[in-house]
């Protein structure tokens, strides 16, 4: 039961301190994280943790159960890499959770070798 007291969170608000549907850390700590469907999110080290695990386990996904992510049945997706709080995922989504990962990182990576070479700039032309 929700507390009556507490005013109910906005989607903004819940989003703010977004954390990871698996292992609940803040995105502040564990990097990026994967928005899906109604605030479900997932870190990159959940998502290999999911690709292992769906490696592993090749096995029919139940039915009448659905990934947290895509909405597709588990007879369709195959098992799914289910969290405690009843948060899963199916290989088809772990899979692109991990692209979507790598770009985001990439693009800080490529943000932070720019202000690097900025910085080295700015360093030389003071000499
Ligand atoms: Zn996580
Ligand atoms: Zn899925």
């Amino acid at each position: 039961m929700s507390n009556p007291y507490e005013a109910p969170r906005t989607d903004a608000q819940l989003r703010q301190d977004a954390c990871c549907s698996y292992c609940e850390e803040s995105y502040r700590d564990v990097g990026p994280l994967v928005e899906g469907p109604d605030l479900v999110y997932i870190c990159e080290k959940c998502c290999d943790e999911a690709i292992a695990t769906h490696n592993e386990m090749k096995q029919p996904g139940p039915a009448g159960q659905w990934c947290s992510f895509c909405r597709k049945e588990g007879v369709v997706t195959g098992a799914f890499f289910t969290a405690e709080s009843g948060v899963q995922t199916c290989a088809e989504c772990a899979d692109l959770v991990q692209h979507i990962l790598e770009q985001e990182l990439n693009y800080r990576d490529a943000r932070n070798e720019r202000s690097r070479e900025r910085n080295l700039q700015t360093r030389s032309s003071r000499n």
